[in-house]
């Protein structure tokens, strides 16, 4: 490619004044000394450095800047920071220069930047779901950090045509599986169906083509549509003196996409392809009873569908979003979505962020970006799991439809769609969630696991004695819950494997075993458990018990020492059973919430082995495939096809807690249901879930149901209770 300088030069001088031309917020006289300044030392660091394509890099954050100024609408301090954002990374400039030139704020803004294009570069974290945690735990406390991070991805997704195919596939599905959700949360709208629309053009590029060509075919209908619409509402509208635009909204490219995939529809069927939009002026203390007013005159032509009146006025998302929605059956008999906005809701909705600073002071109702920016450093700091679990989860959240609830005080707060009560309580405070005992909704108390719905009023009752339990993980929907519960079940965990470590070592001395590492390893083989916190914490809830232990015993004195060694070196697994003593860890794959067993069979991209973090696959016609988590594909495979991944584990069957039900008989002592409950309450590792006693002159009959770990430990009780008085008979139902 020749380029001829001087037209170049001439270009980058154009396109810097178009930068402040087409800033959303007024740029002081300093603003633009600080831009002007940026833009400088900008030109100045990337020299003659070139794109891919050819053309001079300076063009590269030159447009990052624009987006940043005009689509996003962010102050001059952002647009600094986006002329600078590959400074540090690509150039010789420094972040001491940055901060020099141009003081705090810039520099700490462009080290969040350099921070996350570092992590693309690092060789050992090959995983993007790792990179895109770490990503955000730059974030520090400056939201702008992500925001020009998304704008820089946004151009580098509108100039991809000079990349190899395989990269532009990659970054399309990055961007589609972090970056464009991230926009929705943040409310950058547009973006977001820009990122989306751009990433469908490089995974699917013909399915991308051939949407777009119909988009186009049908754009003329669709006017003529809304202007039969207008005509019907425009009279009453003007006697109303009201100022008005009324416009089409088409759905984007890749909404279309999706609505055809997942109803398995051809285009033609997509019937919600466009909305009409109409945007009113009017004063801030007016805006929400015109907005009701609008509603009324339309609704007097057309006939609302009232499942499908969504007020976002009254209780905004928590992305900041505002308008009124209705469907109504509108001209030729077709349902067609109608949103109500003002100029300023429809300000925040294009511009998001940006906007809500502009109208801050105004009214300043909970933005809920920060507190959302809070959390999210709360979930990333408790997360001590898989990345790819994490990110599964934050994007759950992501993508969540909202409810809104009260707490007992009347204060609104938003949880996503499904949340249950728990969550509730998780999303007041950590600590409150904690120690949740009971809760209660609308003055009824419910079950923890009660799926909220907006308009509920929500009461937590806590207790000291309450600690998280395993269940809990069952029914929480909010990955705040879900980490804060995970890791301090691990913390009980570590605490009761520290009391094994303890008994086990009394144990093995009176079997006179030494306890050092390499009888820890033989054991750990013997039984099968993955590492040693696994062993010691199955010795402390009794899962392994004396018997067990005794058996170990024998055979490590019946010196097959070397039978050990052999298998430690050759690290072939202990496959033998001989007694059914040995339990295998985890021999039993399940699917989803409910644990269900389906078939399957493994991946041959990875070739997953029991134990392992998996995910199911569900495949076209080859039916449920099992992938590693860390697999080369699982990325794509859950970019691309989210909806066809099932989460499946790997359990021990042997220390699922399971139910039982104990039925007793016998004469009724005095002080005997004392006495029975008494002793099952007094062993740690059994839970009583109901109890019921009745008797009948002189003759009683009890029923008890209860959580055990195993077998044994029922066994022995079941013994145990049989020698107290007055019982005579102990049947399993
Ligand atoms: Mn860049």
């Amino acid at each position: 490619m020749i380029v001829d300088p001087e037209i170049e030069n001439k270009e980058i001088a154009k396109q810097y004044k178009e930068l402040l031309r087409i800033s959303y917020q007024n740029l002081s006289t300093s603003d633009k000394k600080m831009i002007r300044l940026a833009f400088d030392t900008a030109v100045e660091a990337h020299g003659d450095q070139r794109r891919k394509s050819g053309e001079a890099y300076i063009f590269h954050p030159i447009s990052v800047a624009k987006i940043v100024a005009q689509q996003i609408g962010l102050d001059a301090t952002s647009i600094s920071a986006a002329l600078l954002h590959d400074v540090v990374e690509d150039t010789k400039y420094s972040l001491q220069d940055i901060e020099r030139l141009m003081g705090n704020t810039v520099a700490k803004i462009v080290n969040g930047l350099t921070k996350i294009s570092k992590l693309k570069k690092d060789k050992n974290i090959s995983l993007q779901a790792e990179n895109f945690r770490k990503m955000l735990l730059t974030l520090n406390d400056d939201v702008r950090v992500i925001i020009i991070k998304i704008a820089d991805r946004l151009h580098n997704m509108q100039t991809m045509d000079a990349m190899p195919e395989y990269k532009q596939v990659k970054i399309a599905s990055e961007t589609l599986f972090i970056y464009a959700p991230l926009a929705h949360r943040i409310g950058l709208y547009n973006v977001k169906n820009e990122l989306e629309d751009l990433s469908l053009k490089y995974t699917e590029p013909e399915r991308y083509k051939s949407i777009k060509d119909k988009v186009e075919q049908t754009k003329e209908a669709q006017e003529t549509y809304i202007k039969t619409f207008s005509k019907f509402l425009s009279q009453e509208l003007s006697k109303e003196r009201l100022k008005y635009i009324i416009k089409g909204r088409s759905k984007s490219i890749y909404s279309i996409h999706k609505k055809m995939q997942i109803q398995n529809i051809p285009f033609e069927k997509v019937y919600d392809k466009f909305a009409i939009r109409v945007v009113y002026e009017g004063s801030k203390n007016k805006e929400k009873f015109l907005a009701w007013k609008i509603y009324s005159i339309v609704t007097d032509h057309f006939t609302p569908n009232p499942t499908r009146l969504r007020d976002w006025i009254s209780a905004p998302k928590s992305t900041g979003y505002e308008a009124l929605h209705i469907t109504v059956m509108g001209p030729l008999n077709k349902w067609v979505e109608i949103q109500i906005r003002s100029n300023r809701m429809h300000e925040i909705a294009e511009k998001g962020y940006a906007a809500h600073y502009k109208y801050k002071q105004v009214d300043r109702k909970e933005i809920g970006i920060e507190s959302w920016l809070n959390r999210l450093q709360e979930v990333l700091e408790n997360n001590t799991g898989n990345a790819v679990d994490f990110v599964e989860e934050f994007k759950l959240n992501l993508y969540a439809e909202e409810i809104f609830v009260f707490t007992p005080k009347g204060d609104l707060k938003s949880l996503p769609q499904g949340a249950t009560a728990l969550d509730f309580a998780f999303a007041i405070h950590t600590d409150i969630g904690k120690k949740t005992r009971g809760i209660q909704v609308n003055d009824k108390l419910v079950p923890l696991s009660r799926v909220l719905k907006s308009g509920d009023q929500i009461d937590v009752i806590t207790s000291e004695n309450i600690k998280p339990s395993k269940n809990w993980l069952d029914f929480v929907v909010t990955s705040r819950a879900r980490s804060i519960i995970k890791s301090s079940l691990n913390e009980e965990k570590k605490e009761r494997a520290d009391e094994g470590k303890e008994i086990l070592r009394r144990k093995l001395k009176q079997l006179k075993i030494k306890s050092n590492e390499k009888t820890i390893n033989q054991m750990l083989l013997f039984f099968k458990f993955q590492n040693n916190q696994d062993l010691y914490y199955r010795v402390a809830i009794g899962s392994l018990d004396n018997k067990q232990l005794k058996q170990f015993a024998s055979k490590y004195h019946n010196s097959l020492l070397n039978f050990f060694n052999k298998r430690i070196r050759s690290k072939s697994p202990f496959i033998k059973k001989e007694d059914n003593v040995v339990t295998p860890k985890f021999n039993k794959l399940v699917f989803g919430k409910e644990k269900e067993l389906l078939t399957y069979t493994f991946a041959t991209c990875c070739k997953p082995i029991p134990g392992d973090s998996v995910f199911g696959f569900i495949t076209v016609n080859e039916g449920i495939k099992i992938h590693h988590k860390e697999c080369p594909n699982a990325l794509s495979l859950q970019s691309n096809f989210a909806y066809r991944i099932l989460k499946s584990k790997w359990i021990d069957s042997s220390s699922e807690e399971y139910t039982a039900i104990l039925k007793l008989t016998g004469i009724d002592e005095k002080g005997l249901v004392n006495e029975v409950t008494k002793m099952i309450s007094n062993n740690l590792n059994i839970y009583i879930n109901k109890i019921n006693f009745d008797s009948d002159d002189h003759f009683f009959t009890g029923i008890i149901h209860l959580s055990v770990p195993n077998k044994n430990i029922l066994n022995k009780l079941v013994q145990n209770l049989s020698k107290l008085k007055g019982i005579d008979k102990i049947v399993r139902e």
